[in-house]
């Protein structure tokens, strides 16, 4: 594959199994918030577009000898390919990667399009279902557009579960317009009673050029200080009924912390596949445009940037609750981190925003809300 990238090529992760993602950018309907690249496609688009997924599966088989123990099926809508298009893509994975034994294959599934789609996923491997479930107010899903209810949401639970898929993720959203901390509430705990592996929860953003962007203030929007009252209450809830807090908006039963999205957090690489597919692999990070005609056309992913280095580091540990240990970064580049980094430090904790220890740093629940703030001074503190 000709990447001209830089050489950056870390000689530890070499040997470590690769996560793989394949993108599927096909939506039924678009969701009035969202703003990822995704569009309804026609039966011929999806042809060409699994076709083309499958040369470049090859392509990278060719250039890759390591091990895959991730896949991820992400989109836009996965549950929309047909079963011959999925049987297509899983059969070109193991032709051209060889899988661990013991790989976490992940699909995200809508719960419109799930049915069918269930049965053949759960037979060409799929371990592991995402549910977009969002919320289980019916109200609420109908303002965000969904084309789903609750009570579709529960059957695809169940569906999944009768097929054997019985690791089970669900997001969902909050600082939702309407909504409170009761709507809330109920809505969590009707989650709950679903029994789900790992739950995974967002704060609504409104992003320009959606649906939402244009409706301005008349969207009838939690105030910032609700939209907290919101996460600190779902951590809450989340904690006591025995799911780890295990990064700003991924909660898990032990044992159950998503291998793919942790690979992102722990500087591991993965590759990934579609238009707007983001990969890290030899040291670099790259992507693939925005545009399926690109991607059909065969065009190369845009080089980013060298990863890994110290400030990457720093921000995606913080973004764990196992935090930033500072052996590992030591280890990592061989040198400690500065004074400035530790006063940085000590006067967040004063706030009671980071927990502070003799081998680490982790945001505490009122930290992983203003993250980002917190996350830029420590980070011009080293560098
Ligand atoms: S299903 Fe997901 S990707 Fe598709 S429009 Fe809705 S939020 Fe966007």
């Amino acid at each position: 594959m000709p990447l001209q990238f830089q050489a950056a090529a870390l000689e530890k992760s070499l040997t470590n199994s690769l996560g793989l993602y394949i993108h599927i950018p096909f939506c039924e309907n678009k969701c009035n918030y969202c703003s990822f690249y995704s569009f309804k496609p026609s039966g011929l688009q999806k042809e060409k577009y699994v076709q083309a997924l499958c040369t470049e599966i090859k392509k990278w088989g060719v250039r890759n000898a390591r091990p895959i123990n991730s896949i991820y099926i992400g989109g836009g809508t996965p549950s929309l390919l047909e079963e011959k298009q999925l049987e297509s893509l899983f059969s070109s994975i193991s032709e051209n990667f060889e899988i661990t034994d013991d790989c976490e294959i992940t699909c995200e599934v809508n719960p419109n399009s799930a049915n069918d789609f269930l049965e053949y996923a759960s037979r060409l491997g799929v371990n592991r279902v995402s549910l977009g479930i969002q919320s289980a107010n019916d109200n609420e899903l109908k303002t965000l557009s969904r084309l789903h209810t609750f009570y579709d949401a529960k059957a695809t639970i169940s569906r999944a579960k009768s097929l054997g898929i019985l690791n089970i993720s669900v997001d969902i959203m909050l600082g939702l317009p309407d909504s409170s901390l009761k709507s809330l509430e109920n809505s969590v705990k009707s989650i709950l009673r679903l029994n789900p592996n790992h739950v995974s929860a967002y704060i609504l953003k409104v992003e320009e050029g959606t649906p939402f962007g244009k409706l301005g203030d008349s969207l009838n929007l939690p105030s910032d200080d609700e939209v907290c009252k919101q996460y600190l209450f779902l951590c809450d809830l989340l904690e006591k009924n025995g799911y780890n807090h295990y990064e700003i908006s991924n909660f898990a039963l032990d044992g159950f912390e998503s291998r793919h999205n942790n690979k992102y957090w722990l500087c591991e690489e993965y590759i990934g596949i579609g238009p707007s597919a983001h990969s890290f692999y030899e040291g670099n990070r790259f992507y693939y445009s925005n545009s399926l005609a690109d991607f059909l056309e065969g065009k190369e992913p845009v080089f980013d940037s060298v990863g890994g280095d110290e400030e990457e580091f720093i921000m995606l540990r913080l973004r764990l609750a196992r935090g930033l240990v500072f052996k590992e970064f030591k280890d990592t580049f061989g040198k400690d981190l500065s004074e400035d980094f530790f006063k940085t430090a000590k006067l967040l904790q004063k706030n009671g925003l980071v927990n502070l220890s003799d081998n680490k740093i982790s945001l505490t629940n009122k930290g992983m809300l203003v993250s980002n703030s917190i996350i830029s001074k420590l980070i011009y503190s080293v560098v």
